[in-house]
C-alpha cells in the first residue's frame, strides 16, 4: 500500500474541517457562513489591476524573476509603515515577508518546538494553527476564554504548570470568537511571557476590520515598553483580509534569531513569496488605495455583521447565545441543547451552512458551539441564510 510510505506525522492526521467543507459550499444556491473568506466583490480588483498595469516592462520583468527569501524592499518598506500605523514601531529590515499568514504559523512551529514542547492556545483557537503545532509534535494546552478573551489567571496556572515554550493567540476579532483581548490583559500576557519565558505568538490578521472603535494596539505594541518583552514578542499579520488572499501574502515581526530561523526554514520551502503578487501589493500601498478601500470594508463588514446578527436574534430570541460582534469575519455562538454537528446536517439540506463549534478545540467541547461568517454573503444572502438556519432548527428538534 503506497500509503504506508506517508510518515506517521500526517498518515492519520485530520485535514482541516473548514477547508473539507467547502465541497458543499459550491454546491448550487448553497449560502455559506462556513469559511472565513473575503467577499471578491468587496476586494479592489481595479486598484490592483491598476498598479500592474502601470507597471514599465522592465519593472514587470523583474517582477518575473526569483527574489531574496526576506522578501522585497519595496514591499518590506510598505509593510513596515503598515505595523507602524499598529504602533508597533518597525523597520523595512525587521519585515519577513510570508506566503500568507499561514506560513508565519507553519515556520514557528518548525523552527521553534522540539516533540514534546508544550504550546499554549485559545479555548476556541484556528484550527490550522492547532494542526501546524501537532505536526511538529508539540502538546497543546487550551486556556479557555471570556468576553474579555484570554483568562490570564488560568494562564498563569499553565505556564507555570506546563512550561510552554510558545503561547499563541488570535487577539483582536479572534478567529472563531470574534472576540478581542482587553488592553490591560494584554498586559498582563506580555509581563507573564517575559516572567515564564514563553514566547507569544500574536495572530493579528483581523486588527484592521473593527467597525466603530479601533482596537487595543497589539500586544506586540509593549515591545520596547516592557524590559525583556522584544525577546518574547512575535507579530504575524496578513493582507489576505484586507486586500486580498489569493495574492498570499503576510508578514512577520519578531526576535532576529527567530526570524533568522525562519528565513531558513523558507529557503528550503517556497524560497520567498510570489515577486509578482509582492510587487503588485507593494506597488498598491504605496499608491495610497489601500488607505482609500479599507473604510469600504469596515463599513460594509459591520453591516453584513449587524444584518446577521440582527436577523439571528429574530429568528432564534433567546435560543442562541452570541455577543454583538465589533469587527473581524466571526461570529460564535451557543444553542444550548443542540449538537451543531447535527444542525449542520439539517442545514446543509436546507442550503445554508457554517462550521461546528468543536472544530476550533484541542479537546472534546461542548457540542452546542457554531461558528458564523458574516464576510462572504451579501446583506441579501444573509437574510436568506438566517431564515434557513431557523427552518433547520426547527426541523432538527422535530427529530
Ligand atoms: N490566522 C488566522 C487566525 C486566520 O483566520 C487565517 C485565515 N483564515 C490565517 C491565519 C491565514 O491567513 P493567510 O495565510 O491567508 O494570511
Amino acid at each position: 500500500m503506497t500509503a504506508s510510505f506517508v510518515s506517521s506525522r500526517y498518515a492519520n492526521a485530520p485535514g482541516s474541517p473548514i477547508r473539507e467543507l467547502k465541497r458543499f459550499s459550491e454546491r448550487p444556491g448553497m449560502i455559506s457562513f462556513a469559511g472565513g473568506y473575503p467577499d471578491p466583490k468587496l476586494m479592489d480588483a481595479e486598484g490592483l489591476q491598476a498598479s500592474l498595469a502601470q507597471l514599465q516592462a522592465e519593472e514587470f520583468a523583474k517582477a518575473l524573476e526569483y527574489g531574496g527569501t526576506e522578501g522585497d524592499l519595496s514591499l518590506r518598506v510598505e509593510l513596515a509603515l503598515l505595523s507602524n500605523e499598529r504602533h508597533l514601531d518597525a523597520r523595512p529590515e525587521d519585515v519577513l515577508v510570508l506566503s500568507g499568514s499561514q506560513q508565519g504559523i507553519d515556520l514557528l512551529a518548525r523552527t521553534l518546538l522540539n516533540p514534546g514542547d508544550a504550546v499554549l492556545v485559545e479555548a476556541p483557537t484556528y484550527p490550522a494553527a492547532l494542526s501546524a503545532f501537532r505536526f511538529a509534535g508539540a502538546t497543546v494546552h487550551q486556556i479557555p476564554m471570556d468576553q474579555e478573551g484570554l483568562d490570564v489567571a488560568v494562564l498563569e496556572f499553565a505556564l507555570a504548570t506546563y512550561r510552554p515554550k510558545v503561547l499563541y493567540t488570535v487577539p483582536t476579532f479572534g478567529n472563531p470568537t470574534g472576540l478581542t483581548l482587553a488592553a490591560n490583559r494584554r498586559r498582563a500576557v506580555v509581563e507573564l511571557a517575559v516572567r515564564y519565558q514563553c514566547l507569544v505568538i500574536e495572530d493579528d490578521p483581523y486588527g484592521e476590520l473593527y467597525f466603530d472603535k479601533p482596537p487595543p494596539a497589539p500586544i506586540h505594541a509593549a515591545r520596547n515598553a516592557v524590559e525583556g518583552a522584544d525577546e518574547v514578542l512575535i507579530y504575524l499579520a496578513s493582507l489576505s483580509k484586507t486586500m486580498a488572499p489569493g495574492l498570499r501574502i503576510g508578514w512577520m515581526l519578531g526576535p532576529p534569531a527567530i526570524r533568522r530561523a525562519c528565513v531558513l526554514a523558507k529557503q528550503v520551502d517556497d524560497m520567498h513569496a510570489s515577486t509578482l503578487t509582492q510587487t503588485a501589493a507593494a506597488r498598491y500601498l504605496k499608491s495610497g488605495a489601500f488607505q482609500r478601500h479599507l473604510p469600504i470594508l469596515r463599513e460594509s463588514y459591520r453591516d453584513r455583521a449587524m444584518t446577521l446578527f440582527g436577523a439571528l436574534q429574530v429568528q432564534f430570541g433567546n435560543r442562541i447565545e452570541m455577543p454583538e460582534p465589533q469587527g473581524g469575519m466571526f461570529m460564535w455562538g451557543r444553542a444550548p441543547g443542540v449538537s451543531a454537528q447535527e444542525w449542520l446536517a439539517a442545514a446543509i439540506e436546507h442550503g445554508v451552512m457554517f462550521v461546528p463549534g468543536s472544530a476550533f478545540f484541542a479537546e472534546d467541547a461542548d457540542p452546542a458551539f457554531f461558528r458564523l461568517s458574516f464576510a462572504t454573503q451579501d446583506v441579501t444572502g444573509i437574510q436568506e441564510g438566517a431564515a434557513r438556519l431557523a427552518r433547520s432548527m426547527r426541523q432538527l428538534k422535530l427529530r
